[in-house]
């Protein structure tokens, strides 16, 4: 279908449809309602009585965003033909926005995959599948001969179910490599390492709907109302409570017009001005003194960073007026609880660990982390983030944030039924094995990279794009000409992806089908760390398979399938979905995957309207006392019946109801100070009234309570600790005792193992601030960084701000997901959003002449030229433009839509600010800066 072929009578009954389906109207109806439980469906009309028809209702979840809202898919003899927005959610409540409201069109999908192709002179052709298998297979099969398992990379997925998620980490550890990852590393990786460093887990600790209980809230570098349109419910809902909206950002945004104070700042000056505000704090008293001494480890040395920034200070470095820095200081001070809501224009910076921990240590000081209503809550971005970085595919750790040390790989060899020594065999080396894989951010520089400054033994050669955009990657002129030196390039997609189009190759790509997540069933982890489960809605479309199918075909060809699935059932050649998940019950210790059963998680789907939309709390039926999803960590065996966690660090309840304290994760002293936690600082009901480390075999003994293992528990649990104790009996104890298996101890401050052990501001690499460079300048360049070399002073040193004066930063719109295939190939959608666009102050609109809806160039150091429409709009200040990121489809001007296989290009095609975007890696994780460069303008 395009565009063109939408009459006006049509296109206005979608928008009626669309526009009764978003946030306006979920708004009103949930401030108007509340209490929740009274909303009901709209009337639909019934299926014709005499139809032989058999119609049934398949329970899922939206497979956009991270808020989990469900489904309700009306399914009549296999075809999808309705669906409805399940009212009895407590997480959505009935609403939807425009994205989930169009779900359907993955009952019909017509710009998928359908079969498999591989390109032959430059054209797509039609292959079997078990041409494909066998092809790709034989290809993989001699490039691990001549090169090493390591000349691989396997891009996977935030939109994988947990099961496939974790499986996909499987099948790479079987293969041989860490050379594994996904959305994670772009989206959120900063802010897993910074909130795990601090507080002990890289997760948002509260939730959405505990936002209902804030008094103010903070929203920095997050636009909710159009990457999460329904987060913003349980805010307003806040806000009718009287609860206070500040809003950072230097766009003026969607989100932004709610707010009571609204700061607009200068790209890339987070922490100068999170310092500004707890300098006030500092200055007033405001902190939460017993807190900080209770709870926190290095305030003192925060303390003296913060001193050095004075208003004057953070209003010259950040461009915000020292009257509004005082303002927000002081409504999140007197307004507590108080909570902090980040997305990626906090993350996706060079400096995006620091920026999320100063954020972090902003709710520390407050005494903000562990209440209702307070917390650092971080929305993630596609409807698996947080599922997929628990349990998936990440070069840096096994499932369950292990690690990758040999304890760990011994830990996962014995939950696989393999032999350890035939898994180390698997890889080019010991030291290869534990050692952090490529990255996605940077592969294409593993492609490009002469081969002698590598960390590993060869370049990559081959590239797997399994269900993940290359579109949402920075610098896409270098990752084409990574794609054309690839021997292999494998998208396995339910739509074909830019990558089909983007990499003027011949031959060597293949384009596998998969199916979508309506197609199957699992569990999916919200961004609150509930977690759902998903019926499968309908078979999978056409010729496409399942991903885990996908990947049992391929193990099977090259020689692994009986390890990848020993533990697991193969029906059809699917491994069963239930028994991945049991497999990661008894695998995942360490953030509580392990009471989460697919029964009890398919009792709450079946029973959620027994739920309160506050708490998540279940107060009647057969999950009474559970909270929503068993948000992680939900302890122990499913036998054990813990109710999940819904607010992290939480001493007011006992551990066994759902409380935690900070974790004890590294150690019990640091420069002769203690990091336990301090007297009486402790869970409701623990028999420890103080700070105590982590549990194993040797303090359960000391503390008397080694006798209460069962005796097979006593076997399995000798010489382990609560995460490695296969039989859970560690934990089990520990929780009877009212102890959190990992240990009291303090949230840190000063992290000793940062290159920035309390944040400091640093210039973005490309700054237009040269005065500024030389006070604040980068971290120095690295020759070896996750298998790379790195820049960064060298980058910073030259300054492309008078050839390219304007500031650039990138975000979401509400129509569109990810890299936007999907999303763009949906015509409900595609209508409402037709055209890439790049939004300009009028000032600088004047100074090249462009008018509104004119095409211009955004012309950017990389030598990259992007064409794209002006909004010429004040919502952004002189001096900065600002770019969505969904698009993708056009090369600089050209529409690529023949490069496409036939019928497979999107609806809606546009540049991608990604090809322009500049160099640029977090000094943590290798997360990619999109949020501040510099480019010029030009008339088209
Ligand atoms: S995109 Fe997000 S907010 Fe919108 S319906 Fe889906 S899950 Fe809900």
């Amino acid at each position: 279908m395009s565009l063109q072929k939408i009459t006006r009578d049509e296109g206005r009954r979608r928008r009626r449809f669309l526009v009764g389906a978003g946030i306006t109207a979920g708004a009103g109806a949930l401030a108007r309602h509340l209490p929740l439980n009274i909303m009901q469906p709209a009337a639909a009309a019934d299926p014709v009585p005499d139809a032989p028809v058999q119609t049934e209702i398949k329970h899922t979840v939206c497979s956009h965003c991270s808020v989990g809202c469900s489904v309700e898919a009306v399914v009549s003899n296999g075809v999808w033909v309705r669906q409805e927005p399940a009212f009895d959610s407590p997480l959505n409540m009935g609403a939807h926005c425009a994205k989930g409201a169009s779900v359907r069109e993955h009952g019909f999908g017509e710009h998928r995959l359908r079969y498999p192709m591989k390109l032959v002179n430059g054209k797509y052709t039609r292959i079997s599948w078990d041409q494909a298998i066998d092809e790709i297979g034989d290809r993989l099969l001699t490039l691990r001969e001549k090169a090493g398992p390591d000349a691989l990379m396997v891009i996977g997925s935030s939109k994988h179910n947990n099961e496939q998620a974790y499986l996909l980490r499987k099948w790479v550890s079987l293969w041989g490599s860490n050379n594994v990852d996904h959305q994670a590393r772009i989206c959120h990786s900063t802010t897993v390492a910074g909130v795990a460093q601090t507080y002990g887990y890289g997760a948002m600790t509260n939730s959405f709907n505990d936002l209902h209980y804030s008094k103010a809230v903070l929203f920095i570098g997050s636009n909710p109302a159009e990457a999460h349109p329904i987060s913003m419910l349980h805010f307003l809902h806040a806000k009718e409570l009287g609860a206070k909206m500040i809003v950072i950002d230097p766009r003026f945004t969607r989100t932004a017009r709610f707010a009571h104070h609204y700061i607009r700042i200068r790209p890339g000056t987070d922490i100068a001005l999170v310092w500004g505000i707890l300098w006030h704090i500092f200055a007033n008293g405001w902190e939460d003194k017993k807190f900080i001494e209770d709870r926190t480890y290095g305030m003192a040395e925060v303390r003296k960073e913060v001193a050095k920034w004075t208003p004057e200070k953070v209003s010259d470095v950040t461009g915000v007026p020292e009257a509004a820095v005082r303002t927000a200081a002081e409504m999140l001070a007197l307004n507590r609880p108080s909570s902090v809501v980040w997305c990626m224009g906090i993350t996706q910076h060079h400096v995006g660990t620091a920026n999320v921990r100063a954020l972090s240590i902003l709710q520390l000081a407050l005494g903000n982390i562990g209440v209702p209503g307070g917390g650092a809550n971080i929305y993630r971005g596609h409807d698996n983030v947080q599922g997929a970085t628990d349990v998936g595919p990440n070069a840096d750790s096994l499932p369950g944030y292990y690690g990758l040390a040999e304890g760990a790989w011994k830990h996962f060899a014995t939950v696989w039924g393999v032999d350890y020594e035939w898994l180390r065999g698997r890889f080019g080396s010991k030291e290869l094995m534990e050692k952090p894989g490529i990255t996605v951010s940077r592969w294409y520089d593993a492609v490009n990279e002469q081969a002698q400054y590598m960390d590993q033994p060869s370049n990559l050669r081959a590239v797997f794009y399994w269900g993940h955009a290359p579109n949402s990657q920075t610098r896409l002129p270098d990752m084409k000409a990574a794609m054309q030196k690839l021997d292999m390039l494998v998208v396995i997609d339910p739509y074909p992806s830019l990558t089909a189009a983007m990499h003027g190759r011949q031959d060597g790509v293949y384009l596998l089908p998969a199916a979508s997540q309506f197609e199957t069933q699992g569990s999916v982890t919200a961004s609150n760390r509930s977690i759902q489960w998903r019926e499968r809605v309908i078979q999978p479309l056409f010729e496409c398979k399942t991903d885990h199918e996908i990947m049992y075909l391929f193990a099977r060809k090259l020689g692994f399938a009986n390890e990848l699935c020993k533990t697991i059932k193969v029906v059809h050649n699917e491994p069963v979905v239930e028994d991945i998940l049991r497999e990661i019950n008894r695998s995942c210790w360490t953030i509580g995957y392990t009471g989460c059963s697919p029964e009890r998680l398919k009792l709450h789907m079946e029973h959620k309207h027994t739920f309160n939309p506050t708490t998540l709390r279940a107060e009647s039926g057969p999950c009474k006392g559970d909270y929503y999803g068993l948000p992680w960590p939900c302890w122990g065996t499913p036998e054990m019946k813990h109710p999940g966690t819904p607010i992290l660090y939480d001493l007011s309840k006992p551990i066994a109801q759902g409380g935690l304290p900070f974790r004890a994760n590294w150690g019990v002293e640091h420069d002769g100070q203690s990091l336990l936690a301090a007297d009486g600082s402790t869970n409701k009901d623990s028999e420890i009234d103080t700070g105590y480390p982590e549990f194993d075999h040797v303090f359960l003994k000391k503390l008397g309570w080694w006798a209460e293992l069962t005796p097979v528990e006593q076997a399995a649990a000798e010489g382990k600790n609560w995460k490695t104790d296969l039989s859970g009996g560690i934990i089990r104890v520990a929780i009877a005792h009212g102890c959190a298996p990992y240990g009291n101890a303090r949230a840190r401050c000063h992290v000793w193992n940062f290159p920035d052990p309390v944040p400091v501001h640093r210039e973005p690499l490309l700054s237009s601030r040269r005065d500024l460079v030389a006070k604040y300048p980068t971290y120095d360049d690295k020759a070896n960084f996750w298998r790379l070399p790195t820049l960064y002073k060298s980058v910073q040193a030259v300054d492309f701000s008078k050839d390219y004066p304007l500031i650039m930063t990138s975000g979401r719109l509400v129509e569109y997901e990810g890299g936007g295939e999907e999303t763009r190939s949906n015509p409900w959608l595609a209508e409402l959003q037709q055209h890439m666009f790049c939004e300009v102050n009028p000032q600088d609109a004047a100074q090249i002449g462009a008018k509104l809806g004119e095409y211009i160039w955004i012309e950017t150091p990389t030598g990259a030229r992007l064409k794209m429409m002006a909004m010429v709009t004040p919502r952004v200040p002189a001096g900065i433009v600002w770019m969505p990121f969904h698009f993708g489809g056009w090369w600089m001007g050209e529409d690529l839509e023949r490069h496409y296989p036939e019928g497979g290009a999107p609806e809606v095609r546009g540049e991608s600010v990604n090809t322009g975007w500049t160099y640029g890696y977090d000094a943590v994780t290798m997360m990619q800066e999109t949020k501040v460069s510099l480019c010029r303008l030009a008339r088209a």
